[in-house]
């Protein structure tokens, strides 16, 4: 540290985030990016907006919020919508938008919202998941303030009730609950039909997964109008112009190719329920996962050891080096030929032990 540096930042304990190689020649399963490139559609609408980097973009978003509400339905506008750089932009602001009576989220989930939390200053309780890595509905439900779940969850992949959802914005009407649905399209059963009944509800969403633009930064904040004003008011206080023009033009050129997204998450499933067979036959214990990533635990080998063989033979996959999480492996759905190289792997680290 410099010396001059806020105090408050001091202590700040960044997120980590997963490895990004240097290199083209690793299977790369560590960071629950889609195996498909960006939609075709999208990518010829960028390369136009390319060619006009020398104007700003829009900083409201107009045609990709229209068509987003569009595509979601429900009787959505682009007043329900709020596009960040990012969920984790839009994460950001919730948290420093509706940390007053403090934040609780579960122990083990998205490394970010403790992160997030400190940065903002907001005080935040930890909620432990029960043995079976569900999650503690009423433990969240006796702290005060705003809660956020990731659903389904990360890194375990487990889903969450809607109607748990139902009781935590019931629970209290003056508290906003937070869902994360960065992985709802594989499987997830969204909230976004309920945005319409309780105000208190903000649903976010990424184009990082199952629409291919990891890389070009785009995520969703979905609610009530007055949430999304709120929002507004401190992206307008930050950075008006958050989303840049290409990134825009992916944006709402990859709404105009449904099938291609659809086609690719029905892919990934399949490929997710292939994976977590073959890993179970080798003596995995695979919870149950509706993301496009499995979390697995195998007898007489640690996640560690994994990921350290599964990178010998170069395929990166994710561990935790925390508590419950140590017996685990979290792996990225990748293409079907890429997933039986990694099991062929696995079967030999498994072997050998
Ligand atoms: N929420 C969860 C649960 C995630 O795993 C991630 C991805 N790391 C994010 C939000 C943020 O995704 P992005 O900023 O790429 O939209």
């Amino acid at each position: 540290m410099s010396g001059f540096l806020d105090d408050r930042y001091g202590s700040l304990l960044p997120y980590t985030p997963g490895e990004q190689p240097k290199t083209n020649d690793l299977i790369k399963l560590n960071t629950n990016e889609s195996p498909f490139p960006p939609s075709q559609k999208a990518i010829e609408e960028a390369e136009k907006e390319l060619r006009r980097s020398n104007l700003y973009p829009d900083p409201e978003c107009v045609a990709l919020r229209e068509k987003f509400a569009e595509v979601l339905g429900n009787g959505l506008t682009k007043e329900n919508i709020f596009v960040g750089n990012g969920s984790d932009e839009v994460l950001f602001f919730a948290f420093s938008a509706y940390k007053k009576r403090g934040i609780a989220f579960p122990d083990i989930t998205y490394g970010f919202y403790p992160v997030y939390a400190q940065i903002t200053g907001a005080s935040y309780k930890e909620i432990p998941l029960g043995d079976d890595f569900s999650v503690d509905v009423d433990g969240l439900i006796e702290q005060k303030g705003t809660i956020v779940v990731a659903n389904p969850n990360a890194p375990t992949g487990m889903v969450l009730a809607k109607s748990e959802i139902v009781r935590m914005l019931e629970s209290d009407p003056s508290r906003v609950v937070i869902v994360d649905e960065a992985y709802v399209d594989f499987g997830g059963d969204s909230c976004v039909d309920l945005i319409g009944k309780y105000k208190n509800l903000l649903v976010t969403q990424t184009f990082s997964k199952s629409r291919s633009l990891a890389g070009a930064r785009l995520g969703f904040g979905i609610a009530d109008k007055e949430i999304v004003r709120d929002l507004n008011l401190l992206k307008y206080s930050f950075n008006p112009y958050n989303i840049n023009r290409a990134t825009l033009a992916l944006g709402t050129g990859v709404l105009f190719d449904e099938e291609y997204t659809k086609k690719n998450c029905r892919e990934v499933m399949s490929v997710r329920e292939y994976t977590r067979e073959e890993l179970e036959k080798l003596g995995f214990t695979v919870l149950d996962s509706r993301a496009n990533f499995l979390f697995a635990a195998h007898k007489s080998v640690t996640g560690k050891e994994v990921y350290e063989k599964l990178k010998n033979k170069k395929i990166l996959v994710r561990y935790f080096d925390k508590d419950r999480l140590r017996p685990f492996v979290r792996i990225t759905i990748g293409s079907k030929a890429q997933m039986e190289k990694m099991i062929e792997e696995i079967k030999n680290i498994t072997e050998e032990a």
